[in-house]
């Protein structure tokens, strides 16, 4: 009796163990399917920023940083109405202008600094939309890190700062 019960306890390890080992096994077969399929798929991983110059592609109308745009003279477009300032929902622009005087004798704004935090920016695009002359617009030029903050405080109107590298 004591010999029979001991028979079926061996008997009922082998069976869990063996089941383990078939569950595993079947669990390996699973995974190394997956493996052989994602093996054979295309590479969706791209390796920045040795990609720069070839495979890099950023979306036209991603907003990477605010740019002033000129004319065919390469005059800034902008009047100095304020309007994108007033549109800015958190204090991102600031404009500074001088009243000039035209030939015609008329007096009008020109611009003297365009102040943009893109620090600040949260690239809602209001000030472009807002903006009666078409004069600002987004470009896609994502590398914007620095290191210290306050380089993030641009005035558009230097060169420096109203960058427009547009990745393709
Ligand atoms: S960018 Fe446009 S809205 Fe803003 S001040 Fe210049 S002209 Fe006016
Ligand atoms: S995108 Fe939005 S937050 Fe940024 S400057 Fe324009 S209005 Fe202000």
């Amino acid at each position: 009796m004591k010999k029979e019960k001991e028979t079926d306890t061996i008997m009922a390890t082998f069976k869990a163990y063996f089941r383990g080992w078939t569950s595993g096994l079947k669990s390996l077969a699973t995974g190394m399917c997956t493996s052989m399929k994602v093996f054979r798929q295309k590479a969706v991983t791209e390796e920045y920023p040795e990609n720069r110059h070839s495979t890099l592609h950023i979306p036209e109308r991603y907003r990477g940083r605010l740019r002033l745009l000129t004319d065919e003279e390469g005059q800034f477009r902008c009047v100095a109405c304020g309007i994108c300032q007033m549109n800015c929902p958190n204090g991102t622009i600031r404009i500074e202008a001088d009243t000039v005087e035209t030939e015609e004798g008329r007096k009008r704004k020109q611009l003297r600094a365009y102040h943009y935090d893109l620090g600040s920016c949260i690239f809602c695009q209001l000030c472009v939309e807002a903006c009666p002359h078409g004069a600002i617009a987004f470009s896609n030029d994502f590398e914007n890190a620095v290191f210290e903050r306050d380089r993030l405080k641009l005035d558009l109107t230097r060169p420096e700062d109203n960058r427009c590298h547009d990745w393709q």
